[in-house]
């Protein structure tokens, strides 16, 4: 029932359009001519403002056959990219979509733009019976789901969404973990590193020796942490006086995921509180400061849910397996089921995402498109 020709033009066309994080202007210029033509009501929030981009989330309203029979339902993808995504050339080479190799394909989330678009194309076309739809296109998913957060979303009427934003098809995430975000300044002692290095506390040595204590990487099958930039040091023959290090920690358990960023601050705490010398018959102590942020909530679907049943049932019906996962979590998902819109993930194809390795096998966007309009229409019958 889909459009093949119509579904990788919206891809190619998508991908060639530049749309940085905080850039998404021109393809929420591109998506609210298409929607307008379908029929839909169109707003933009003023997240633009709020997140300094030129560009708000992009909502549009579809009304169906069966509007106010059926459950309202939200479908949503970013608009934005990561970089290097200025000046996509994609090339199809045997049923895969590539870019050139210098650059980011963009299929990361242009892929789920382009399955909702050939979506409703579908389903306006053929006069199928569908409720009301939300469509919402984000903006600057990539640095921090900054769109999500600011987006308003007691404006829905749908109680459950479809984010179209992981790798396969076949699988669904159907939960994702909490996770903190951490930033420690460790705070030593400035000295002259030839002529006077007993006069200092080297804050890089403070920083090696709280990473050394620190758990880290896999903590167990449910928690993960890490330490992933480290900034600090101005010169070879200067004592470091202050590093700043920048982490994260997830997990599927509250607790664990407390325990975890709890060890991680006491790692820390011990290696400031061994570090000291004594100037001028002062004591000097290292210290540090510490600012740790909840970034999201975990949230886990339940099989039995309906949300979790109709693509499911869709995929069976289009001889897809459907396999429930717990993803990685980060995704604008997370923020809506924090919001309480029961939301899950849905993969488009999307491979070796933010590297300019990045690829689509056209046949996934086939599937995912068909997915889509199989879990409208079966929703429809319900
Ligand atoms: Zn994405």
């Amino acid at each position: 029932m889909i459009n093949s020709q119509r579904l990788k033009r919206f891809f190619f066309e998508l991908v060639q359009i530049d749309s940085h994080s905080r850039d998404e202007k021109k393809v929420a210029e591109y998506l609210q001519d298409k929607l307008e033509r379908l029929g839909a009501v169109i707003t933009m929030d003023d997240t633009a403002e709020k997140i300094g981009g030129n560009c708000g989330n992009l909502l549009a309203r579809i009304s169906g056959p069966l509007e106010g029979k059926v459950e309202p339902l939200l479908f949503c993808s970013h608009m934005d990219t990561v970089v290097p995504g200025e000046g996509v050339k994609p090339v199809e080479d045997d049923g895969v979509i590539r870019s050139s190799g210098d650059t980011i394909l963009g299929s990361d989330d242009k892929s789920g733009i382009a399955a909702i678009l050939e979506m409703l194309h579908v389903l306006k076309e053929n006069d199928l019976p569908f409720g009301a739809l939300e469509i919402l296109f984000t903006v600057a998913e990539e640095v921090g789901l900054l769109g999500a957060r600011n987006f308003d979303t007691s404006v829905l009427k749908s109680k459950r969404g479809y984010f179209l934003d992981s790798e396969y098809v076949s699988k669904i995430s159907v939960g994702a973990p909490a996770a903190y975000r951490m930033r420690y300044e460790i705070f030593g002692h400035e000295a002259h590193a030839g002529l006077a290095p007993e006069q200092g506390i080297s804050a890089i040595q403070v920083a090696a020796k709280a990473i050394n204590n620190m758990p880290m990487g896999r903590i167990d099958s449910e928690t993960t942490a890490n330490i992933g930039v480290i900034e600090g040091g101005t010169a070879t023959n200067i004592v470091t006086k202050q590093v700043i290090l920048r982490g994260e920690a997830r997990s599927h358990n509250d607790k664990k995921l407390e325990e975890q960023v709890a060890a991680m601050r006491k790692a820390i705490q011990d290696a400031v509180d061994s570090s000291w010398i004594e100037l001028d018959g002062k004591r000097i102590q290292a210290h540090f400061e510490e600012a740790t942020k909840r970034e999201y909530i975990s949230f886990r679907i339940p099989e039995s849910s309906l949300s979790y049943q109709l693509p499911q049932k869709a995929g069976k019906a289009i001889g897809l397996e459907m396999e429930p996962e717990i993803s990685g979590g980060g995704s604008d998902a997370n923020i809506f089921n924090e919001k309480g819109i029961e939301s899950l993930i849905i993969g488009t194809g999307m491979q070796a995402v933010h590297t300019v390795k990045e690829h689509i096998s056209f046949k996934d966007m086939e599937n995912c498109a068909n997915l889509l309009i199989n879990m409208i229409q079966l929703h429809g019958k319900a």
